[in-house]
């Protein structure tokens, strides 16, 4: 049976994944999954439940329970937990930086895997994350690894705060940047590493139009 298209496309954060590949899925009509909200979907669920995020039995236990389902809303993409939208309260601060937990759990990647890889049954998708080329989908048909410099990912999460009405501090941002790049390369399980067989794009200077041109150019090779 012909296996469904995948671009996996990894790379740290805000490298610009989450909009390159939404643009890319819109471009070619492919179902957008974003991994890292169903990572901090779970992490909510933890600090909800109020889970101590070192007790990994409970934590297992709960991710078998979570549902997890993304659903296209007036052109929004949106994430629900358990019957709930939890697209914005899953970007907080404290789940974002308690997430690296949850994702470190061997248990709990491989229920994740399951539905990730599952969703090829159904549809075409364009998947971002750290570990989609390299785990989830290692026989996808077009792997990029995208990246920007520390300074540039720092900038555009302090613009992002800017429109939120937030004040940044530049320094503490790129710190933390610094932290989740080694949380997410230096762990044993399914690190983010660029793959030999990734297209590698870096887009600290490239216009976000021309990185989507440039993915989809290496899907028309697999579409004819
Ligand atoms: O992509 P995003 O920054 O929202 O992901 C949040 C966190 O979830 C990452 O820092 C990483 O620890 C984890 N994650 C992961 N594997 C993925 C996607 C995200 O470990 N495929």
């Amino acid at each position: 049976m012909k296996k469904n298209l995948v671009i996996a496309i990894d790379g740290p954060a805000g490298a610009g994944k989450s909009t390159i590949a939404k643009l890319v899925a819109e471009k070619l009509n492919f179902m957008y999954v974003d991994t890292g909200a169903m990572y901090r979907a779970l992490t909510l669920k933890a600090i909800k439940k109020g889970i101590p995020l070192d007790d990994n039995g409970r934590l297992v236990e709960m991710a078998r329970e979570a549902k997890i389902e993304f659903r296209m809303e007036s052109g929004k993409n949106l994430v629900y937990l358990d019957g709930e939208d939890v697209s914005d309260e899953i970007r907080a601060e404290e789940v974002s930086k308690a997430t690296h937990h949850i994702a470190s759990i061997l248990a709990i990647r491989e229920i994740l895997w399951r539905m990730q890889r599952e969703l090829r049954d159904h549809f075409n998708i364009v998947m971002e994350g750290r570990d989609i080329g390299s785990k989830v989908f290692p026989d996808a048909q077009v792997k990029v690894f995208l990246e920007a410099s520390v300074r540039e990912r720092a900038r555009r999460r302090y613009m992002q705060l800017k429109e939120m009405g937030i004040e940044g501090d530049m320094k503490k941002i790129e710190e933390d940047i610094m932290i989740r790049d080694n949380n997410d390369q230096a762990r044993a399980i399914a690190p983010l590493v660029r793959l030999p067989d990734a297209c590698a794009i870096d887009n600290t200077q490239i216009p976000v139009d021309q990185v989507v041109d440039k993915i989809v150019s290496l899907v028309s090779g697999c579409l004819s």
